[in-house]
């Protein structure tokens, strides 16, 4: 049994000809940025999470970059974010000039210490980037009151958790601003590169869609430096098709990682919850000091397994500047040497799940 780590195809064939549909109708309209397709989805997005705000852009990086731009975040700047996350998390911190400023994880649910947060807070800080982490989010009211305290922006990275919730509340809908990637593996996936902003600023919305389209509101009238950073249509009609699916395929993911849930505990560490959070599973994590050797018994069953994330941001060599070490961030640290995902979405079958199931306790 070959089982990968996610199965787009299988998910396309579920949805084929709306699909395909979809992006035939944009193939006729002749309008293929900047145009209906977009705008409906901002609205879509926006409904769907509670926000008064959506703005389309191209990817779900330049999502950060351009909300710390229009917040005016840059050099002398300093961002505090997790160094176990996706790189762009900090690398957009640095992209716009600013320095980020890493916060150790939780070690139970791998997101943000927010006992540590407040730390970690200079005369320099001017914005809080906590990520919810694998689809599960962390407790961002908090995060608020903390920021508060310090005249913060809160920018919640939300990659990973569209539609996940915490106290009934949706990601991205709760800091100043949340930055969604649609990038094709993410749980509402594009065939491409997207991204979306949500927010209920309305002056950040225009600012966003002022830097989106190279820092003009009226055509050839340009206010600032900005970017080319736009959803194209087939990536926008190709989402407004999959947001429809999206509840019922996170409802899926959950469904699997219970299996999981009541199948794995002796053999491995399970994700660690937190008990107001309503996860998505963008990947379903699990912990052991064993990871090469269940690695290779995956492997050798026929089943995928990834490291989600082999090294913590603070040890990347892009950021050798900061002046970070080994032992700096040991919650972290010990996430990298014992993390890996396991196949875990809605296509899975109960055989799969049995036998990926049958593979990891196997080590017993
Ligand atoms: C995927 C991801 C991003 C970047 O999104 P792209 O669309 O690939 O640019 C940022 N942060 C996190 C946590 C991610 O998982």
């Amino acid at each position: 049994m070959r089982i990968p780590l996610l199965d787009l195809q299988a998910q396309y064939l579920t949805i084929k000809e709306d699909i395909n549909q979809a992006i035939q109708k944009v193939l006729d309209s002749s309008v293929y940025i900047l145009g209906p397709e977009m705008k409906t989805l901002e609205k879509e997005i926006a409904a769907f999470c509670g926000t008064k705000e959506a703005v389309a852009v191209a990817n779900g990086t330049d999502a950060l970059v351009l909300t710390l731009k229009a917040y005016g975040i840059g050099p002398g700047d300093e961002v505090i974010t997790t160094p176990f996350t996706f790189f762009a998390s900090a690398e957009t911190v640095a992209q716009v000039g600013a320095t980020p400023v890493f916060v150790d994880i939780d070690p139970v649910t791998l997101n943000m210490d927010l006992n540590q947060l407040e730390d970690k807070v200079t005369a320099r800080t001017k914005a809080i980037i906590p990520v919810h982490i694998f689809g599960q989010m962390l407790d961002v009211e908090r995060v608020m009151e903390i920021a508060a305290r310090h005249a913060l922006i809160v920018i919640e990275d939300a990659a990973q958790a569209i539609g996940a919730e915490y106290r009934g509340r949706k990601a991205g809908s709760i800091g100043n601003a949340g930055t969604f990637s649609f990038f094709p593996t993410k749980n509402l996936g594009s065939y491409g590169d997207a991204g979306m902003i949500v927010t209920n600023d309305e002056h950040l919305a225009g600012q966003l869609r002022m830097l989106r389209f190279h820092g003009c509101r009226i055509k050839y009238y340009h206010e600032e430096i900005g970017y080319n950073s736009r959803m194209d249509e087939i990536q926008a009609a190709i989402l407004r098709v999959k947001l429809q699916h999206l509840e019922r395929w996170n409802q899926g993911r959950r469904e699997k990682a219970a299996y999981y849930d009541r199948h794995l505990p002796q053999a491995v560490t399970l994700p660690g919850r937190d008990p107001n959070a309503r996860p998505i599973y963008h990947l379903y994590v699990i912990r052991t000091d064993e990871r090469k050797a269940l690695i290779d018994r995956l492997a050798e069953g026929g089943v995928a397994s990834a490291i989600y994330y082999p090294v913590p941001l603070h040890l990347q060599r892009a950021f050798k500047d900061l002046g970070y070490k080994a032992g700096d961030f040991p919650a972290a640290e010990k996430a990298c040497e014992q993390a890996l995902a396991i196949p875990c979405y809605p296509e899975l079958t109960i055989e799969q799940q049995e036998w990926i199931v049958k593979l990891v306790n196997k080590g017993e």
